[in-house]
């Protein structure tokens, strides 16, 4: 296609969405190019989903290590290997890596493992001094950790480091009350860290159902995990080998490593996009219409950099619906309503559609079922933790949302999901017989 372009397609990022719009795009007969400054595969393969719930597994064993038990097994001494397990998941990652790289490369997309700026509409300059020149160009660059503005700051991590820590804290302060700072708790909280999570407000995850949150939360401290509500970093330093960390509301308090986790910022500095014209939002991220094109025709942008929904399965479809929309004829917008997500704390939590809360701001009436519920599995191990699953309906009883938590809610979620996209009622749960016993006949059973 390319003809007084070198490429009909130059990528700025290889991570899920500039992945799979670079493959696609190739695949549809585009010559493509895919610039990536760190590694190919992004955030969600190199040091976000994938590397994390392989912690969330290993983190799972210390309870499985203690309920076993119950079930009549015996074991010896119990030991626990940070080392290895790092070690053993980034050489998964690095399998991974190369198996990206391949996938691009085996399509016939040349990667170009260097930072990419736009000097021009349709021009890139590298810092191997070369220049190119596209007819189409994709924004995919992703977002980074965003780490709050206190004095100290630089002696925190972030969860791009916390994968290649040489040993598990002894006492971790995460700051922020989202997504990373409970799966992380819940990570470093089994691997027999103390755990403190320190948040600015009196609310975590926010955009989960009430209920689920509190249950989140009660189980959390049951299992140790302190939290410190309404508290704003005033500055960090150290003390001796520990850090001492102020705060407002509280005493200050002292630990061995403090994670943010207080949101992620969009990856737009220094791209040169004022020199293409590309406009940017509030928070800095690229403004796109429901083609992911920007506000200059030929450049697009997907994924976490557009800061639409920050998840993979997003950035992956609007990488798909790009590639298809420019190089296969056939427009498509990605449908950004009811997308399920998971939080993989301990226990998980995972929801779809409407909160109940919302549903009666939208809805006026709403109908709630629910099922409280301990898992047979935890009754055995004498372990007192409950699962929760609501179902919010209309009232018509169509579902309009479903909110779980306890042991694999995001696998029973995944299937839930689909009823909920496909506007299913609960009249077509209440007709689907259980499958007993399992945890996830509940949610035909509710009440
Ligand atoms: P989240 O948006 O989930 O949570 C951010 C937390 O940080 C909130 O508690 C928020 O408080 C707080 N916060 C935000 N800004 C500040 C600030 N300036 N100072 C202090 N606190 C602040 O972000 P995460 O960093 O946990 O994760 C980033 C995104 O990555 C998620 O939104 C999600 O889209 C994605 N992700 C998805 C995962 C999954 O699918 N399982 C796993 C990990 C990440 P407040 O509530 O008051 O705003």
């Amino acid at each position: 296609m390319a003809d007084s372009y070198d490429y009909d397609l130059f990528t700025i990022g290889a991570g899920s969405g500039g992945t799979r719009a670079s493959r696609i795009a190739a695949t549809l007969g585009a010559k493509v190019a895919v610039a990536e400054e760190h590694r190919v595969g992004g955030t969600c393969v190199i040091r976000g989903c994938v590397p994390k719930k392989m912690l969330v597994y290993g983190a799972h064993f210390a309870e499985d290590l203690e309920d076993c038990a119950k079930f009549g097994w015996s074991i010896g001494e119990k030991r626990f290997d940070w080392a290895r397990l790092r070690d053993n998941v980034l050489a998964d990652v690095d399998r991974l890596n190369r198996a990206y790289t391949e996938t691009l490369e085996n399509n016939g997309v040349t990667i170009i493992n260097e930072r990419a700026v736009l000097t021009g509409p349709h021009e890139i300059a590298l810092p191997s001094g070369r220049r190119v020149t596209a007819r189409h160009i994709l924004i995919a660059t992703g977002a980074r950790p965003h780490v709050p503005d206190c004095p100290g700051a630089e002696l925190g991590i972030t969860s791009n480091e916390a994968f290649h820590l040489d040993a598990i804290p002894r006492r971790v302060l995460i700051a922020g009350g989202g997504y990373i700072a409970n799966e992380f708790a819940g990570i470093f909280n089994e691997f027999g860290s103390k755990v403190t999570i320190m948040t600015r407000g009196d609310q975590m995850l926010r955009s989960y159902d009430e209920a689920l949150r509190d249950r989140l939360l009660h189980i959390s401290m049951l299992k140790g995990i302190d939290f410190r509500f309404h508290a704003e970093f005033k500055g960090i330093e150290r003390a001796g080998d520990a850090l001492r960390v102020s705060m407002t509301s509280h005493e200050p308090i002292e630990v061995d490593c403090v994670m943010f986790a207080t949101g992620r910022v969009p990856n737009t500095e220094g791209l040169g996009l004022e020199a293409a014209g590309v406009e940017l939002g509030e928070k800095g991220e690229i403004k796109v219409d429901r083609f992911s094109r920007t506000n200059v025709e030929h450049i697009y942008a997907v994924g976490d950099v557009t800061d639409r929904v920050q998840l993979t399965p997003v950035a992956i479809r609007e990488g798909q619906a790009f590639a298809e929309t420019v190089f296969g004829n056939a427009p498509s917008a990605v449908d950004h309503t009811c997308i399920p997500a998971a939080v993989f704390s301990h226990p998980p939590l995972a929801g779809v559609g409407l909160t109940e809360k919302a549903a009666r701001q939208k809805l006026g009436a709403v109908k709630v079922y629910q099922s409280d519920f301990r898992p047979m599995k935890n009754v055995l191990a004498g372990r007192n933790e409950r699962a929760l699953y609501k179902m919010v309906c209309d009232e018509a009883d169509k579902i309009v949302g479903i909110h779980m938590i306890g042991p694999d809610a995001p696998e029973i979620m995944q299937a839930a999901a689909v009823a909920v996209k496909a506007g299913l009622s609960k009249r077509d749960f209440d007709a689907t017989c259980a499958i007993h016993p399992t945890m996830a006949e509940e949610l035909v059973l509710l009440r």
